[in-house]
């Protein structure tokens, strides 16, 4: 039975319902529940299911079949630095679309359809994290953006996970900027910007790192391997959506 607290937090929410019906985020057709994405966007993006790599989440062509532990060329040679990454859909067309709005115009209001998709990403696993880490901005960048994206992100992922957040522990050191640089670049240019402030908050803990998309991965190998340097015991990492190259 609903108590008198229950009936008036129900009633309040009927009431802003009422007062702004629910739509999607994207195109605005109205929808059952706030956040929610209508039929025909959530069709448009390229969810990753299976088959993929079970450790790094690199979504493998549907007809290819891998047995039931399927592995990238990558991981079975060991050169994923995370433990294990997911993410809820390819970088194309459809994801690209609400990415850049996302990241560079205020579009915060994808932020809580995204973070569903990525709590979804994570059905099939079983990591337990102790905390979780947005991927951090230099100050620099959040001081023009204003927010940064990872964060919006993580703070929904925290909540529905009971996980704590921790925004304190990792600081990011500006470099210029790294768009259209190969893998090796990418990698040479993210290269010691991170720094633990406070490596006893990170010593012997499972870590997820969040971030909005997994471009090469060399942000997650490199901030990763400053985790661990620091005492993380496991590293994993969760995005929006990645770009997938084949390899
Ligand atoms: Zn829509
Ligand atoms: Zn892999």
């Amino acid at each position: 039975m609903k108590n008198a607290r229950d009936l008036t937090i129900s009633f309040a929410r009927n009431f802003i319902e009422f007062l702004f019906p629910s739509s999607c985020p994207i195109c605005g057709t109205p929808v059952s529940t706030n956040g929610e994405l209508c039929a025909d966007c959530w069709a448009a993006f390229n969810w990753i299911g299976n088959p993929k790599c079970e450790k790094c989440g690199y979504p493998f062509p549907a007809d290819l079949d891998l047995g039931a532990h399927p592995m990238c060329p990558n991981c079975a040679a060991g050169c994923c630095e995370l433990d294990f990454i997911r993410s809820a859909c390819v970088y194309d067309d459809a994801s690209r679309a609400v990415m850049l709005p996302f990241k560079h115009s205020g579009r915060i209001k994808y932020a809580e359809f995204m973070s569903r998709a990525m709590i979804w990403a994570l059905r099939d696993s079983d990591i337990k994290p102790d905390v979780i880490i947005p991927v951090p901005l230099a100050y620099r960048r959040l001081f023009h953006r204003g927010y940064n994206q990872a964060t919006l992100l993580a703070r929904p992922i925290s909540k529905a996970m009971n996980v704590r957040m921790d925004l304190d522990s990792v600081r990011r050191k500006y470099r210029a900027d790294m768009g259209h640089k190969n893998a090796a670049q990418r990698a040479e240019n993210i290269r010691g910007v991170f720094h633990v402030v406070t490596p006893e908050k990170i010593r012997g803990k499972k870590i997820l790192i969040i971030d909005d998309v997994m471009t090469t991965g060399a942000t997650f190998a490199e901030l990763g391997r400053v985790l661990k340097h620091a005492g993380a015991s496991e590293v994993y990492g969760l995005t929006f959506c990645r770009v997938v190259r084949a390899i």
